[in-house]
């Protein structure tokens, strides 16, 4: 298993343009930044990717998620596949992605 993401934020480079130039953010409500999700930012190509996203019950009603089926983030533009859901609090589920990178383009 290509457990990548399991590194520390040295190790993680950017899914979309493969940029090791990353700002990581880790969840967390001691931080600084109160973070409930969790993500890296990239600095080449500009785009969040999402690792653990916090969603409400009623959001988890909402968007139907499963592990195993596809996370769309229009904001961003980008896909990535639900690898497991966690119950973390009573009213609150996290969801890992692991990022659906389009290689289509990617053929030198
Ligand atoms: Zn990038």
């Amino acid at each position: 298993m290509a457990e990548r993401e399991r590194q520390g934020p040295e190790g993680r480079i950017c899914p979309w343009c493969e940029s090791a130039d990353i700002r990581f953010v880790q969840r967390g409500y001691a931080g600084p930044t109160d973070a409930v999700d969790q993500y890296l930012v990239c600095g080449a190509c500009q785009k969040t990717t999402y690792e653990i996203v916090a969603k409400s019950s009623r959001e988890m009603r909402l968007g139907r998620y499963k592990a195993g089926d596809v996370y769309q983030d229009r904001a961003q533009n980008t896909s990535y596949s639900i690898s497991r859901i966690l119950r973390a609090g009573r009213n609150e589920f996290l969801i890992y992605l692991k990022p659906l990178a389009h290689r289509a383009s990617a053929v030198l």
